[in-house]
């Protein structure tokens, strides 16, 4: 089991249709002005935090009536229900007393995003018995249909709704997608229609799985169709990258949506092309939507397809999809903005959790990354869908985030070539000396394009030589690791250089190069 939480649904005693929203606490601001200037607007959900463990083992009066409720959630009993919610109550300025008729309601578990453990989420209701109570600023009622209505017509700036909402009252009473999909993997449905499916795929550590997203609305409410569209269909897909063992899986998903449907790669990477040809082969009408550069490096695909290349829409059924250049991961990356939920399609170009690498045999480009994420800022959107880990419900602040850490990266480069680091190994060995060794190699990619945007700038120290640079790229680069690396794992006494080291060094440098030249395809 997985981190374990509780929420709470607290009913309005004066209507019975409203409940209790929290205002969410917003991400700790990064002491600089420039990315404190980019706040998200404010974020309601249900109250909710991590379920306290039963320390003495001895359950409450309280937690075992609500869970009486709940049979068959067994594996519940060793958590204190009556302590959370007295924590969480705290918060709102509510006492204990002052709620009542509790009742299990759920207990939801999220789809495997990945990297850490998935959190199950259980859901308990009770009604305000004091009618007088006055709400604390950080509270406010609100019914499931008004926040239904905010989560799919979103207003530029104005308050969101979040995912705890969607998901405590369930989706039984709506006609949701996600009981059409027939698939035996877990799905999350946020904002309502869009489904994201998290997949096997060959993907790198940390994740082990690429995001699918689902997208088929049920009517045609929402936008209304123009004529300004490249693409327009009844369901759209996005970057299916599974491993072929789960082609049964999307395939049983493709029959289930409209046969009038549109498949959306964001960029080349196997884990988000993986499963084209289980696509095809279900829906051969399907059109491809991708960037010239991105469908020039897909092999075996035969069907449809439609270039984009940055600010086109798309139409499904009637509801709208702009399409949004973002290169930087690689050349042809390409991210889609939901228009009515403002919910933002980024590809690798933000992740879950950590931070994603630019792919520079890909074209990856750090000019053009900085570039599309002050692009995405602008755009403002309400959230982030990576192809890898959670939604993001932060999006300029996690946007801020990746900002500042790569401008900190560039300035301890540039520090390294000023201090004398002339060479890729050199200054990987500077900037990157408490990093494991071997992520050193996807660190040199990284020095590479800061290198070629502070050339583009016009920063690079005098005395720093591009095309000295630029030849100790490569095997050089092999060699030198390759040696570092051997002589860090041998004992002291026999690390000395010679010449069958040198050998071995060489060797190993050369058949380093050679498979990293085979793996262009498979970065994620
Ligand atoms: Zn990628």
């Amino acid at each position: 089991m997985g981190n374990l939480k509780l929420a709470l649904i607290i009913k309005n005693p004066r209507d019975d249709v409203t409940f209790l929203l929290e205002k969410q606490k917003q991400p700790a601001k990064f002491g600089d002005e420039h990315y404190d200037s980019f706040v998200d607007s404010d974020l309601w959900d249900l109250p909710s935090t991590d379920l306290l463990v039963l320390e003495d083992g001895v359950r409450s009066g309280f937690t075992i009536s609500v869970l009486e409720s709940c049979l068959e959630e067994v594996d519940l009993m060793n958590f204190d229900f009556e302590s959370t919610l007295i924590l969480l109550l705290a918060n709102l300025g509510i006492d204990f007393s002052d709620v009542g008729e509790w009742r299990f309601v759920r207990s939801v578990e999220e789809p495997e995003f990945g990297p850490d453990s998935c959190v199950r989420t259980c859901f308990i209701a009770g009604k305000l018995l004091n009618t007088d109570q006055s709400l604390q600023d950080n509270c406010k009622w609100m019914s499931m249909e008004a926040c239904f209505a905010s989560l799919i017509d979103v207003k530029p700036g104005s308050d969101r709704v979040g995912p705890l909402v969607l998901l405590g009252f369930g989706d039984d009473s709506r006609q949701s997608l996600k009981h059409k999909l027939s698939s035996s993997l877990s799905i999350q449905e946020y904002p309502p229609g869009v489904m994201l499916v998290p997949m096997r795929s060959r993907t790198l550590k940390p994740f082990k799985t690429t995001n699918l997203v689902v997208f088929s609305p049920e009517n045609g409410s929402g936008d209304h169709q123009g004529t300004d569209f490249v693409a327009h269909g009844d369901a759209l897909i996005v970057d299916p990258g599974c491993l072929f063992k789960l082609h049964v899986e999307l395939k049983k998903i493709v029959d289930a949506l409209p046969r009038k449907l549109i498949v959306f790669v964001t960029h080349h990477h196997r884990d988000h092309i993986g499963g084209l040809s289980a696509i095809q082969e279900s829906n051969p009408d399907v059109i491809l939507v991708a960037h010239v550069k991105t469908r020039h490096r897909i092999d075996g695909w035969s069907g449809n397809y439609t270039p984009v290349s940055g600010g086109e829409n798309i139409y499904v059924n009637g509801q709208k999809l702009t399409v949004i250049f973002a290169a930087g991961h690689t050349d042809g990356h390409m991210a889609l903005l939901h228009i009515s939920t403002q919910s933002l399609i980024v590809g690798d170009h933000c992740v879950g959790q950590g931070s994603t690498f630019l792919d520079i045999r890909g074209g990856g480009n750090m000019t053009e990354y900085f570039q599309s994420t002050y692009k995405f800022l602008e755009l403002s959107p309400n959230v982030v869908i990576p192809m890898h880990g959670r939604v993001n419900l932060w999006p300029k602040h996690m946007l801020c985030g990746y900002l500042k850490n790569r401008r900190s990266r560039e300035e301890s480069i540039l520090k390294a070539t000023e201090d004398g680091a002339h060479t890729l190994y050199d200054i990987v060995a500077n900037v990157y000396s408490s990093v494991d060794r071997r992520f050193w190699w996807a660190a040199a990619s990284n020095v590479r394009l800061h290198i070629d945007k502070l050339a583009v700038e016009n920063k690079i120290p005098e005395g720093f030589s591009i095309q000295k640079f630029k030849a100790s790229c490569g095997l050089r680069f092999a060699i030198r690791w390759t040696v570092g690396y051997i002589r860090s794992k041998i004992p002291f006494k026999i690390n000395k250089p010679g010449f069958i080291m040198s050998v071995i060094a060489a060797g190993a440098g050369y058949f380093l190069l050679y498979t990293s030249k085979k793996k262009n395809q498979i970065k994620s």
